[in-house]
């Protein structure tokens, strides 16, 4: 992993970079390489339990592909009914574009590159390099000569910078139409509403 809805701050992050990005598809993207860890458990119990999800030929395949699926079709309904965004504004994002379909790739892409680190094992070059051949820099650093040392700590690490990065997402956007800030990445300006609750744009005469 580490735990997946910390890998939520480089989405929203990596949405900043360029307007053109679709945050719904970089969050989705950026959860997706995980579901793969309790289906391991479940179903191939006794071999790595990060493998083709975390692969670059997973992140470029099958990731993207199911990324693009739960963006288009879960997404919308899911976090209107649990956050109250406007299911109109969210099927909007979700459309169906080239820059979606790359935006959930980069989502499950950074997540894959954040977790190296982190990571005992790493199946990044999976089937061609074993997943035990590529061990994360941060453990080997911390370690002390004990991959579960390192990986504990490493993963405490990870933990706390995600922590505050996220804790600063909501900050900044105290003042904004948060839900709208944190799950489309734009919000309508609370300015522009009326007491009424009735939203204006400033473009209207
Ligand atoms: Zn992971």
């Amino acid at each position: 992993m580490p735990f997946t809805p910390l890998h939520y701050p480089a989405g929203y992050i990596l949405s900043k970079t360029d307007k053109r990005l679709s945050l719904p598809g970089l969050l989705v993207g950026s959860v997706i390489p995980d579901i793969e860890v309790p289906l391991m458990w479940i179903f191939f119990p006794g071999i790595w339990d990060h493998l083709l999800f975390h692969s670059l030929i997973g992140v470029f395949t099958v990731c993207t592909l199911l990324a693009v699926v739960i963006t288009r079709f879960i997404y919308p309904p899911v976090i209107s009914l649990v956050f109250g965004v406007d299911h109109a504004k969210l099927a909007e994002a979700c459309r169906v574009t080239p820059t979606m379909i790359v935006s959930c790739m980069l989502g499950a892409l950074f997540h894959v590159l954040v977790d190296i680190p982190m990571h005992p094992f790493n199946p990044t070059l999976w089937p061609w390099v074993p997943p035990n051949e590529i061990i994360g820099s941060v453990v080997l650093f911390f370690g002390e000569g004990s991959i579960l040392v390192g990986f504990t700590r490493a993963n405490t690490l990870f933990s706390v910078i995600m922590g505050v990065l996220g804790v600063l997402i909501l900050v900044v956007n105290i003042n904004k139409n948060l839900w709208e800030e944190i799950w489309l990445g734009y919000s309508t300006p609370r300015d522009n509403q009326d007491l009424t609750g009735t939203n204006h744009s400033s473009n209207e005469i």
